[in-house]
């Protein structure tokens, strides 16, 4: 289902579907229309319609990380529009392996992937129209996962470093435990507390809310320590 997030310069519309029950993002800039796709998934199919039937302008194609659930709807979306797909190269190879991530979940890719166009820089930022996503280096969860956060929306795109209530997995190839509890603490706990996370999975979140009750994140659990390791 797609569902309407309430922001103030960015439209930002969820599209959630899939085994993996994966949430994709079609951001659009309100004063100039222009749109920008993140993690487009198992339904991006329903994402590329309303771009279409919309008549959306979409500037490009923004990805947190490439495990399969956020990559597998890339066909669908370029189908509507040419965007250039953008991707911190450290996951580049989780890119390439996607077919191979798809046989190992008993199911096969909707198309080929196309290649990436564009490498994604931490410390740099990402237009949308006329609003800048600011990249934020986050591995752990995947060796090259990042967020994107919106200042002036108070939002964070977060893909799967982070959930309401617990965290990405990082049993996967280039997966580090101890790296992903630091880029939380580095990356996500250091917004403001007010900022909604909007995560890869699950419902949208704030960075107050995990912080209090995010079981491995609150200090009781000690689990900076390694005791879930
Ligand atoms: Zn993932
Ligand atoms: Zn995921």
């Amino acid at each position: 289902m797609s569902e309407a997030l309430p922001t103030t310069r960015l439209r930002i519309r969820r599209f959630t579907g899939g085994p993996f029950q994966e949430n994709g993002y079609l951001l659009e800039c309100l004063s100039t229309g222009k749109a920008a796709v993140v993690d487009p998934g198992h339904a991006a199919d329903r994402m590329a319609a309303a771009i279409q039937e919309e008549g959306l302008e979409v500037e490009a194609i923004y990805l947190t990380h490439a495990h399969l659930d956020h990559v597998e709807g890339i066909p669908d979306i370029r189908r509507v529009t040419d965007a250039p797909i953008f991707l911190h190269p450290a996951d580049q190879f989780l890119y390439d392996r996607a077919a191979a991530q798809a046989q190992a979940f008993g199911y096969q890719l909707k198309g080929e992937l196309p290649a990436v166009d564009r490498e994604i820089q931490p410390g740099t930022s990402l237009p949308v129209g006329e609003v800048a996503l600011e990249v934020r280096f986050a591995p752990g969860h995947a060796p090259g996962h990042v967020i994107f956060h919106v200042p002036e929306d108070e939002v964070a795109l977060v893909g799967d470093v982070v959930f309401h209530r617990s965290i990405g997995r990082t049993d996967l190839p280039g997966g580090d435990f101890q790296e992903l509890l630091q880029s939380i603490r580095e990356q996500v706990l250091t917004l403001p507390g007010s900022t909604r996370l909007l995560t890869g999975h699950g419902p949208d979140t704030t960075v107050d809310e995990e912080r209090m009750g995010n079981p491995f994140l609150i200090p009781q659990t000690r689990g900076d320590e390694g005791h879930f390791a």
